[in-house]
């Protein structure tokens, strides 16, 4: 069976859930027996989003061989349970870069280089690479922006190309866009779907299966118009209604037909659908039995998105504990001493992420501290585990000055510091530590009850490192360093032993929880965070039977 292709696109307006609706294909397909994969290609000129501000583009998602990239690729990992790569993430930057590159090099004979047909071949090539390696029946392409803006256009012209290139019958187009409801007349609309369809096909790609999202129930009438006026049969419309949860997504699609009607036009060879786990799981997450709240005390708070993976590895975590996980978003700017009673009141735990540079420092160690001497189950993840480090060395450590170099370049304690392999690196870029590290875990330790094994690998992004020379203190003082990287003695996990769960790691747990394998130190916590909930009545049992399917 050849690799197929198929392409998806978004019309009307952005926001409309592109990539759950091709996470979502990607399990169905994944749970009929087939192997899948998901790449997007996003028309920014960045080369890739790891200089891109978190309100800007939300999180970075790092993947195993330490590319930086769009935050879809973590629904891909989380939803079909596979590895993706940087193969997986193509912008636009990086393509011209390519290019430029090559012409620089004299790849082009003389050649005037051109959109058409060099960019548009260095997409094709990308989409290709991965077809061709001979691991995948599907690839799923997800094409971002909206169709007719302008930097789309050459992506458009790349899969139009490539249908013709690779065959029809091995390729789909799939045409995601918005039915809206105007309620003063009572009415869902289509004119914008015929609008997109007709914008799509003037650039000669006619959609197969046209998804419209709706806030509404989409009725005979509504279908049919959409079938009539775009093309496609009726049975080819499928309708994406709003989700109480994105994980419902795959059942309600599955519902919809639509892993049905790909198999068909694609001709596919598709096993019976295996989708009890993912059931359960959908069943676990609506129907909770009680709700605990943590505190996540970041600065990039008002855009959940900067914070993704670890809002998703909850859910994950809350599902496997019977509980619902509400994250209470606190900006560290607005965390004091004064007000931190009343602010974490309540909390079942707290949890300090991942960040960069010395805004909201303040706030996070005093959520810290106070985690710490109420014995409030704590998570610092990459930052968060070095300010708590920060805290231990000030409070405990008779270290009042202590602090990262990143904060204060001249710290009188650095406790967290470039190592010194990194001083001489010009380029600010060039001694992040990027991608799957080894680490080797102390056995009798917390990190060590949750993974049950002392060999793991983890994804890191981050630049600064425990000191060596001064880690000898903090042992001293009490805490626990009970994770390293063997190659290099990088400490990767701190902990207290004598608080019910205080636990720091450099490297990002978050990236790699899925449904199927929610993350071990997520679980961990949240068991921990909902055994204090439950000591200290913080915990809200939950009584709401919903149905899934
Ligand atoms: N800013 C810190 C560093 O560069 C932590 C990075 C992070 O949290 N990802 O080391």
């Amino acid at each position: 069976m050849s690799t197929k292709y198929i392409f998806v696109t978004g019309g009307v307006t952005s926001s409309l859930g592109k990539g759950i609706i091709c996470a979502s294909l990607g399990r169905l397909l994944v749970a009929r027996g087939l192997r899948v994969t998901v790449q997007k290609l996003d028309p920014y000129i960045n080369v890739d989003p790891g200089t891109m501000n978190p309100y800007e583009h939300g999180e970075v998602y790092v993947t195993e061989d330490g590319a930086e990239t769009d935050l879809d690729l973590g629904h891909y990992e989380r939803f079909l349970d596979i590895k993706t790569s940087q193969e997986n993430n193509v912008t636009t930057g990086r393509i011209y870069n390519n290019v430029i590159s090559k012409e620089r090099q004299g790849a082009y004979q003389g050649k005037t280089v051109q959109v058409i047909p060099h960019i548009t071949d260095e997409i094709k090539s990308h989409t290709l690479s991965l077809g061709e390696s001979d691991d995948y029946d599907v690839v799923i392409v997800e094409i971002g922006g909206t169709v007719g803006d302008i930097e789309s256009l050459p992506y458009i012209e790349a899969v139009r190309q490539l249908r013709y290139d690779v065959g029809r019958q091995n390729t789909l187009s799939i045409h995601l866009t918005l039915v809206p409801y105007l309620s003063a007349a009572r009415e869902l609309k289509t004119k914008p779907t015929q609008h997109s369809v007709k914008t799509l096909s003037e650039s000669g790609l006619q959609p197969d299966i046209i998804v419209a999202r709706s806030e509404y129930e989409l009725d005979i009438t509504i279908r049919e118009k959409i079938a009539q006026f775009c093309n496609v049969e009726m049975k080819d419309v499928v309708a994406s209604l709003d989700a109480e949860s994105i994980y419902l997504v795959p059942l309600l699609m599955q519902e919809e037909g639509l892993d049905d009607r790909v198999i068909e036009k694609l001709e596919l060879e598709a096993e019976e659908p295996q989708l009890d786990q993912w059931m359960n799981f959908v069943e676990a997450v609506c129907n909770p039995s009680c709700e605990i709240e943590i505190a996540l005390v970041g600065k990039y708070v008002e855009h959940h998105d900067a914070y993704k993976s670890i809002v998703e590895a909850f859910i994950h975590a809350g599902a496997v504990n019977g509980c619902s996980v509400n994250i209470r978003w606190i900006h560290s700017d607005h965390l004091t001493n004064d007000n931190i009673e009343e602010k974490l009141d309540g909390m079942a735990g707290i949890i300090v992420p991942p960040g960069f540079g010395e805004r909201g420092i303040d706030g996070k160690i005093a959520a810290i501290t106070h985690a710490r001497e109420n014995e409030i189950p704590f998570f610092g993840v990459c930052l968060g585990m070095q300010c708590a480090v920060i805290e231990y060395a000030r409070n405990k450590c008779g270290w009042p000055t202590a602090n990262s170099t990143e904060l204060d370049e001249d710290a009188e304690y650095p406790v967290v510091d470039l190592i010194p392999d990194q001083l001489n690196v010009e380029e600010k870029d060039g001694c992040i530590r990027l991608g799957l590290y080894d680490c080797r875990i102390v056995e009798d330790s917390k990190a060590y009850r949750a993974y049950g094994e002392t060999q793991i690998q983890e994804r890191h992004r981050h630049r600064y490192e425990i000191n060596n020379n001064l880690r000898y203190k903090l042992v001293e003082e009490g805490m626990e360093l009970t994770g390293f990287n063997p190659e290099r003695d990088l400490v990767e996990i701190v902990e207290l032993e004598e608080h019910p769960w205080f636990v720091g790691v450099q490297f990002h747990p978050e990236l790699c929880s899925t449904v199927k394998k929610p993350h071990p130190l997520f679980v961990d916590f949240v068991q921990a965070s909902l055994e204090h909930a439950e000591e200290h009545g913080y915990s809200k049992s939950v009584n709401r039977e919903k149905a899934v399917n």
